[in-house]
């Protein structure tokens, strides 16, 4: 052991100890280095001066990488030559981020496409409920709830080009997949209420997706139609079609084009991941950042921990995991809380959702923690 693992691995336990964290750090492991991240919204009322004060505090306060909403299943807000662009957000933010020494990954809707033209020339692209009723013409929940479906090659070549398009931006260092999964099968505890309906089990009208594409593949290895099936939320084998169909359009069409660009692939998803479909664990991306929103789950910090070390634990590869925190509602004391919590569960570091969410006292209390984490090294 050299001086400076010795080091490191005394300071680990100081640091467990401060922040009474649980012991993890083997002896002689060199602890990571964090990495802290920050989704960001488009807004047209703030200005070249605006962002250049607002990269700076995020590089004071220890935020690495930055996360520009640039394509939201519909409108792009970047130079794009394939969907309708609302105005060039990207344009007027990276180079300020980039000479602010912060890294910016563009942030991309996946499935959901709420473009009218789409739906009109393409209705076929569209997943199909346990009804029969197509998120096209008619989504669950929410208006924008128009997934597409991810065996249909129209669809996944659509989605192809939005990550090529962003991919192919020279000074953008990663491509960020949001709603890269299935419509919720059943909603968060808190959601619930909000939405006026209870989901004691999988009901069809939010069970996806049993179009004619899917139903045929499905057969083809299995002999049977999920239509057929009495409860198709006990099948193993068609809940894990399901979880493939994603897993394939991620692994096999999205992460390669932006690799092809040597672009960074990561994506946010959910820890109760089987209620979307979304298997991320296998998906072999350079970083995961779980949605770790504690207050749609009725829960506290101790879930935050929880679900960051179960994350970790499940992901097979060198697959970076950042525990995305839900800001709004959050006193300063809530957010350090939350960020002690993903750290006891061992996170690579943190994601903000979103920067405009945090107010000074929000900055100061991160920059507060870090220099506290800094010290104790
Ligand atoms: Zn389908």
């Amino acid at each position: 052991m050299t001086r400076r693992e010795f080091i490191n691995t005394m300071n680990t336990g100081i640091t467990g100890l401060a922040l009474g964290m649980s012991g993890r750090s083997r002896a002689g492991e060199q602890p990571q280095s964090l990495k802290n991240w920050a989704w960001m919204i488009p807004n047209r009322r703030m200005s070249e001066d605006d962002y250049k004060a607002l990269f700076a505090l995020m590089n004071d306060c220890g935020i690495h990488a930055v996360l520009p909403e640039i394509y939201n299943g519909h409108h792009a807000f970047y130079n794009s030559a394939s969907h309708p662009v609302e105005f060039d957000w990207l344009g007027q933010i990276l180079p300020l981020a980039k000479a602010a020494g912060l890294e910016v990954h563009g942030w991309m809707w996946s499935m959901p496409c709420n473009d009218p033209a789409i739906r009109e020339q393409h209705p076929d692209w569209f997943m199909v409920n346990g009804l029969g009723e197509s998120a096209g013409e008619k989504p669950a929940y929410v208006n924008y709830y128009r997934f597409l479906c991810p065996n249909r090659t129209g669809a996944q070549n659509f989605i192809q080009t939005t990550v090529r398009e962003i991919a192919t931006i020279s000074e953008i260092d990663g491509v960020h997949l949001d709603y890269i999964r299935f419509p919720d099968v059943i909603l968060a505890e808190a959601l619930q209420p909000k939405y006026n309906i209870v989901q004691d089990r999988e009901y069809p009208q939010y069970d996806y997706c049993y179009c004619q594409v899917c139903r045929e593949k499905f057969k083809t290895q299995t002999g049977i139609d999920p239509v057929e099936l009495q409860d198709p939320s006990q099948h193993k084998e068609w809940i894990q079609f399901r979880y493939d169909s994603i897993s394939n359009l991620v692994k096999n069409i999205l992460a390669p084009e932006a690799r092809k660009m040597n672009k960074m692939v990561t994506a946010a998803v959910f820890p109760n991941w089987h209620m979307v479909r979304q298997q991320w664990s296998v998906w072999h991306l350079d970083a995961v950042l779980p949605m770790l929103y504690n207050t749609f789950y009725n829960a506290g910090p101790d879930w935050i921990q929880q679900h960051t070390q179960k994350g970790k634990t499940s992901l097979t590869s060198k697959t970076r995991l950042y525990s995305g925190l839900f800001v709004p509602g959050m006193s300063p004391d809530d957010l350090t809380n939350a960020i002690k919590a993903a750290w006891a569960g061992n996170a690579d570091g943190f994601a903000l959702f979103n920067a405009g969410s945090l107010k000074d006292e929000h900055w100061k209390a991160i920059k507060k923690l870090n220099i506290e984490r800094e010290r104790e090294k």
